[in-house]
């Protein structure tokens, strides 16, 4: 079953604090522009009218970005619900998040190894996001965790089944494993076949399987999971064949209805 919902984005700053091998934007920069408040509200009020019925605080990393709380605030006056898309390392006091508006958190993060999650995300910065979960959960948001599958560093069964006691363990309930995005040298050879994963899904009893636009969702050891085939080429369907939408304000105050296809898809310039 297909799921349709419209989003409204929100690229708070394309800036990062990470530097993923297989990051989309290859070389993220340290620092990033920051629309106004103005062109924020601007936007948000623009997509609801357009139809969209939740939103998404992203990046870069979006907590790196300026008048990150006030902004989910304005958001917060047309949306409902609300996530936001992070790696953790800076959410320290989710409560604010979450007075703000918050009503998921979720934080990239492609391992529970210690090593191996510094050696793709290039930082030292592990027992911070893992504490900033922790804090999350505590502030009683919803997290989940998205997982990238990497070839050769964690697309096995071995990693996968631990990302999920991990979780657990985490108290999450839910958790996604994503494909790379193909964007970089590294990304391209270490994309992974998302079968060989979707394998060890079937061949549980549990299974019970529902597709949320490019997400195919399973019950697996009493959490729910999804598995994320590569959201470049599935929105890039979703939305020629018009059954999602997203309405995305870039850091530079750009409103476009395709992410991955600014060039082609301003919609307008905001102030
Ligand atoms: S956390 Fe996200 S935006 Fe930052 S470097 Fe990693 S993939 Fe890129």
């Amino acid at each position: 079953m297909n799921i349709k919902t419209n989003m409204f984005r929100l690229i708070v700053t394309e800036a990062c604090n990470a530097r993923c091998k297989y990051c989309l934007a290859e070389d993220t920069p340290k620092n990033g522009q920051n629309q106004s408040l103005r062109a924020v509200e601007r936007a948000a009020k623009k997509a609801k009218q357009n139809g969209a019925s939740e939103a998404s605080i992203s990046g870069g990393e979006p907590l790196m970005g300026k008048n990150v709380l006030e902004k989910i605030r304005i958001v917060k006056k047309y949306f409902d619900r609300i996530n936001l898309q992070t790696n953790g390392i800076l959410l320290n006091n989710p409560k604010e998040f979450k007075e703000a508006g918050i009503t998921t958190v979720i934080v990239n993060l492609p391992s529970y190894d210690k090593a191996t999650y510094e050696e793709l995300t290039g930082v030292k910065k592990y027992d911070q996001a893992i504490l900033n979960i922790k804090k999350a959960v505590k502030a009683g948001l919803n997290v989940r965790i998205n997982a990238l599958l990497v070839k050769g560093y964690t697309d096995d069964y071995a990693h996968c089944l631990k990302m999920i006691e991990f979780s657990k363990q985490l108290g999450l309930k839910e958790l996604t494993f994503t494909q790379l995005v193909p964007t970089n040298k590294f990304a391209k050879e270490h994309r992974t076949d998302l079968n060989i994963i979707r394998q060890l899904f079937l061949r549980s009893r549990q299974t019970e399987n529902q597709k949320y636009h490019s997400i195919d969702v399973y019950t697996f050891l009493g959490m729910t999971i999804g598995l994320s085939s590569c959201p470049f080429k599935e929105n890039e369907k979703a939305f020629k064949l018009g059954w999602a939408k997203e309405y995305v304000l870039t850091e530079d105050s750009r409103l476009v209805t395709d992410y991955f296809h600014q060039d082609k898809s301003v919609m307008e310039v905001l102030a």
